[in-house]
Formats: C-alpha cells, sequence, structure tokens
C-alpha cells in the first residue's frame, strides 16, 4: 500500500519525475560544475527539487486564479496554455500535467472543516501537546506566540489536502515563520554555498533549522513509505541538528536532526 501523499505532493513528484528527471544535459552539466562540492548528487537533487517546487506553485497560482476568473470548461482551455507557456511543452503533454494540476489546485482551494480541525486538536491534546517544528509546549487557549494552530505539514498553496494525515499542531510562531513555504525550501542559497560556523548550530536561525527537519523528515518518509505528516511524527520532538562530519563544510548535506 502507498502512503497517503497530497494532491500537491503528487504533482510535484510528476514533475520531477517526467519533466526534470536527472537525465537531461543541463543537470549533468551542473553535476560537473558542483563536483568540486564533493556532493554534486545532493546538490543537484536539491535544486531539482527546488525547481520542481516552485514549478508545482506557479502552476497552482495561475490555475487558482483562471478558475476564479472562468468557469471549468473556459478555465481549462486557458490552465493548458499556461502550462504550454510555462514549461514549454506541446499540447499533447499539457493534458498530461494539467490532469495532475487541477486536483492540486483544488487542494490549494480548500479550508479545513471543522471536524477536521477538530480531531487533530483532540490528538495534539491528548499525544502531542508540542510544536511539530520546534518542541515548544502549545497554549490551547489565547492567541500568544506559542499557542496552538494547525500547520499543514505539506502547503496548502503547493496543492496540500486539508486533511487529517496533512496537518500537525505547530505554535504559531512557527506557522508564521514558515507562511505559506515548505520548510525545506527555505533553506537560504548562502548557506548551500558557504556552509556555517559550526559554532553557531544553537542559535541557529528557525527556516534553517525548518530545512534540516524537513529533510529529514523526506528521507525517513521515502526510505520507511511514511506519509510526510507520519515522518514528522516518528522523528520525535524536535531539538537541535547536529554536525555529521567536522571534515567537510558544514551545509544542509552535513548536518542532522536528533530526536530529544
Ligand atoms: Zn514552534
Amino acid at each position: 500500500m502507498h502512503a497517503y501523499e497530497t494532491n500537491g505532493q503528487y504533482l510535484a513528484r510528476y514533475l520531477l519525475d517526467h519533466h526534470l528527471d536527472g537525465r537531461g544535459q543541463q543537470w549533468n552539466s551542473l553535476g560537473s560544475a558542483l563536483l568540486v562540492s564533493n556532493r554534486s548528487d545532493d546538490w543537484v537533487e536539491a535544486f531539482q527539487e527546488m525547481v520542481s517546487l516552485q514549478l508545482a506553485r506557479r502552476l497552482i497560482l495561475a490555475g487558482d486564479k483562471l478558475i476564479e476568473r472562468h468557469d471549468l470548461p473556459a478555465a481549462e482551455k486557458e490552465i493548458k496554455q499556461v502550462i504550454i507557456d510555462t514549461m514549454m511543452v506541446h499540447y499533447t503533454l499539457a493534458g498530461d500535467v494539467y490532469e495532475r494540476l487541477l486536483p492540486a489546485i483544488h487542494s490549494a482551494r480548500q479550508r479545513i472543516s471543522n471536524s477536521v480541525r477538530q480531531s487533530v486538536t483532540a490528538l495534539a491534546r491528548r499525544e502531542m501537546p508540542y510544536c511539530y517544528l520546534c518542541g515548544t509546549p502549545m497554549a490551547f487557549i489565547g492567541d500568544g506566540h506559542d499557542a496552538f494552530t494547525l500547520d499543514h505539514v505539506w502547503p496548502r498553496a503547493y496543492g496540500g489536502n486539508s486533511v487529517f494525515d496533512n496537518l500537525l499542531g505547530a505554535c504559531r510562531s512557527c506557522n508564521e515563520a514558515k507562511a505559506s513555504e515548505p520548510s525545506w525550501a527555505m533553506y537560504p542559497i548562502q548557506s548551500y554555498v558557504a556552509g556555517f560556523e559550526v559554532q553557531d548550530l544553537e542559535d541557529m536561525p528557525k527556516v534553517m533549522r525548518f530545512a534540516v527537519q524537513a529533510r529529514a523528515a523526506k528521507q525517513l518518509a521515502q526510505r520507511e513509505g511514511h506519509s510526510l505528516r507520519d515522518a514528522y511524527l516518528r522523528l520525535g520532538r524536535p531539538s537541535h541538528p547536529a554536525v555529521v562530519s567536522g571534515a567537510t563544510a558544514v551545509d544542509l548535506f552535513n548536518l542532522e536532526f536528533n530526536v530529544r
């Protein structure tokens, strides 16, 4: 059985596998240019992922606006044109992309229902009253920085469904820091290039910590066939990342996420 994935994940995976795969000449050249880093495969994978996410985001955003303005047959024609213009693909392929894009657009437009809100809240109160992103205990009453909020693990703007399997409790402060970006896309490009000063790890900005944690969750999900949400749960209450090897630069690929 396949682990649950949101419509947006399905779209991004399709774009990655069928339109941005690793066999293309441009990725090979990027790979050789990055060989000097000793981690060219990781780099290429990270760049591909960023590109597929940005592409998914742009298509969903454009589709959302078109669906708001037109009825479906007219919107379909316009959306397919956006796909052709953005991805420079043939009309016949645009239909394949459209089939995956439309459900993701609907997910992006979907709100959290009261019953879903209640079941996620009940689970958080009962079993994990801490923020899944920073580990801080959450307040279930009031609206301070530690207030309980519902966070889409795969963001709604990227086609994340508003369902139990894609929602976890996060403190208001983390939810606002994350906004509608996927955590793993928030890693500042400077730290990809330059790495970190090791002594700064304790004060690592929130968004960087999110990125290390998200990478660990993604790898765990892929390795053990979990949904992304369940992988976050398996990682447990978050703590600070640790350096894997002191022998090389401390960049995203050289940090691991520990369980407290
Ligand atoms: Zn938090």
